[in-house]
């Protein structure tokens, strides 16, 4: 995590915001479970500073991969930039169960979610999410990997696959597994976009509402998908939408 409960202190901090202090010097502990947490830095192990358990044995916490650090560690640097606000918290305390990877309070009264997503994750688990920070009054911004979710690679039994798709190789853009409906879910309750993180950059990604499911791929074709980084993270717009909150970068 890149952020811990300081025992000695009493306060939380994380490794963004950084320390004037010598964080190897204090007794931490995890936000989430409670218990102790030692602070790593990238020099010993080469990963992003962070905040490791002792044991591992129980928090949910202790799997994250480096590129989930790495891009909590980014919105919640770049957010700021782009928009007016009131109050930010990293790896923000929802309940005992939850943590929002990034939270945001604006100076105009709204709240902001932001998730960062990297591994594989249900429809039934997003809507659990959903409520939670409904009820929580957040308008929330999902953020998926871009090379967990999306990839550029021509699978190896195109040729076998009679359609349009194959005999235009050039024109596959990206393929993503038929059990992500969880991305076609998003892109239409986010207006016809989802938005994708890769190397300090957040793109936003429009589908064509043709798709083709093939041998468990949905395919679309680089003619019909509109990717565009973002030229800000500026929040433009927030919406109630199917029964959630959601808010939408300006583009
Ligand atoms: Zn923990």
């Amino acid at each position: 995590m890149l952020s811990a409960f300081n025992q000695n202190l009493q306060k939380k901090f994380n490794v963004i915001d950084g320390f004037d202090f010598d964080p190897h010097d204090y007794s931490w502990s995890c936000i989430l479970c409670g218990d102790k947490m030692s602070y790593v830095t990238k020099s010993i192990n080469g990963r992003i500073d962070h905040f490791r358990h002792y044991s591992t044995k129980n928090c949910n916490y202790e799997q994250e991969s480096e590129t989930h650090l790495e891009m909590k560690g980014y919105l919640y640097e770049e957010f700021p930039k782009w928009n007016d606000i009131k109050l930010k918290d990293l790896e923000h305390n929802i309940d005992k169960q939850v943590i929002l990877d990034v939270y945001f309070e604006l100076n105009d009264g709204y709240t902001i979610g932001i998730e960062c997503q990297v591994s594989k994750m249900s429809w039934g688990e997003f809507e659990k999410r959903m409520r939670i920070y409904d009820e929580k009054n957040l308008f929330v911004i999902w953020i998926f990997h871009y090379d967990s979710f999306l990839s550029t690679q021509p699978l190896s039994f195109d040729y076998e696959i009679n359609s349009k798709y194959v005999y235009n190789e050039h024109f596959l853009n990206a393929y993503f597994s038929k059990s992500d409906t969880l991305i076609q879910q998003v892109h239409d309750i986010y207006n016809n976009r989802v938005y994708f993180y890769r190397n300090n950059k957040i793109f936003s990604i429009s589908f064509p509402t043709e798709l083709e499911i093939i041998k468990n791929v949905l395919y679309f074709s680089r003619g019909l998908t509109v990717e565009k980084e973002l030229p800000s993270l500026n929040i433009s717009e927030f919406l109630q939408k199917s029964g959630y909150k959601i808010a939408l970068f300006n583009q």
